[in-house]
């Protein structure tokens, strides 16, 4: 249970949405709908069941990582859902969290579920936002990731594509492109982007295992520090310098990759059968 309890009101009001007199930034009318926590606005039409369903996820999800961080922000949170990823001018937009802590979501196929795959992980930066400081993206994006695989464990969409997390890390790992976790945490801003494919699942899997083997309690209090993600927290949080942790996490990983009987022919498609296919990949010696 949590320290302190919150009264989450879920009451999905106000979902009956016409074209509302918002507009957007470009100036074309937004479509609407509210929920007890968290203002939705699309940029193209969606039909009713879309309204519906979108505002149920956005609501469950919101009570989830309220759950897990026990606390929740004054305001409600928007949430914009803007189109395709692929945009008019040929660009490929990402899911983010603006400075006015807004949620930004894309769909990334022709089903507008692809809208939620990124949303617990950005729900978790729009809570954060103006609350912590982060010491460090290394653990702010970490933090986000370990909070949105307790709550949305589906694996949909980005990085995961439906595998396991152990799989996932694990083939990176085995294939020699397990990029080290200290490179990602002093290179955030070279790697996390470029070597996407990689970045984003071995720190949640590194964030993951420390929340099995420590307690998500203990993952959860680290994220509470002013400011957040100090390098000198991991030995006071977990006991063990920063390098040892990795180690630790590493060789746990590999055990739990070896240990699945069709770990390779699952990595392999993963690699040539998912979406993952068409992200770049980072290599040993020429990237990190
Ligand atoms: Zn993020």
């Amino acid at each position: 249970m949590l320290p302190r309890t919150m009264s989450i009101v879920l009451s999905l009001v106000a979902i009956a949405v016409a074209a509302s007199s918002a507009a957007s930034e470009a100036g074309v009318p937004a479509y609407r709908a509210e929920t007890g926590h968290c203002v939705l606005e699309w940029s193209d039409k969606p039909d009713s069941a879309e309204i519906e369903w979108m505002s149920r996820e956005a609501a469950t999800l919101y009570r989830r990582v309220a759950e897990l961080l026990g606390e929740q922000p004054a305001d409600k949170i928007t949430i914009l859902l803007e189109g395709p990823a692929e945009r008019a001018d040929g660009r490929r937009d990402y899911p983010r969290v603006d400075s006015q802590g807004r949620i930004h979501l894309f769909k990334f196929g022709p089903d507008a579920g692809s809208y939620l795959s990124a949303l617990a992980h950005e729900m978790v930066h729009a809570f954060r936002i103006d609350r912590i400081r982060t010491a460090d993206w290394f653990f702010e994006e970490g933090f986000a990731e370990f909070v949105a695989l307790r709550a949305d464990p589906s694996l949909a969409g980005f990085p995961w594509f439906d595998f396991p997390v152990t799989i996932v890390a694990g083939q990176w790992v085995a294939a020699g492109q397990g990029i080290p976790l200290s490179a990602l945490r002093e290179r955030h801003g070279q790697l996390n982007m470029a070597c996407r494919a990689q970045s984003y699942s071995l720190r949640s899997s590194f964030f993951d295992w420390l929340g099995r083997t420590h307690g998500d309690k203990v993952v959860i209090a680290t994220a509470k520090m002013q400011p957040a993600g100090s390098l000198t927290d991991y030995e006071k949080f977990f006991g063990k310098p920063f390098e040892e942790l990795e180690r630790e996490w590493r060789k746990a990983l590999m055990a739990e990759y070896r240990a699945i009987p069709d770990a390779d022919v699952l990595a392999k498609e993963f690699r040539q059968a998912s979406p993952i296919q068409y992200q770049p990949v980072c290599s040993a010696g020429k990237d990190f």
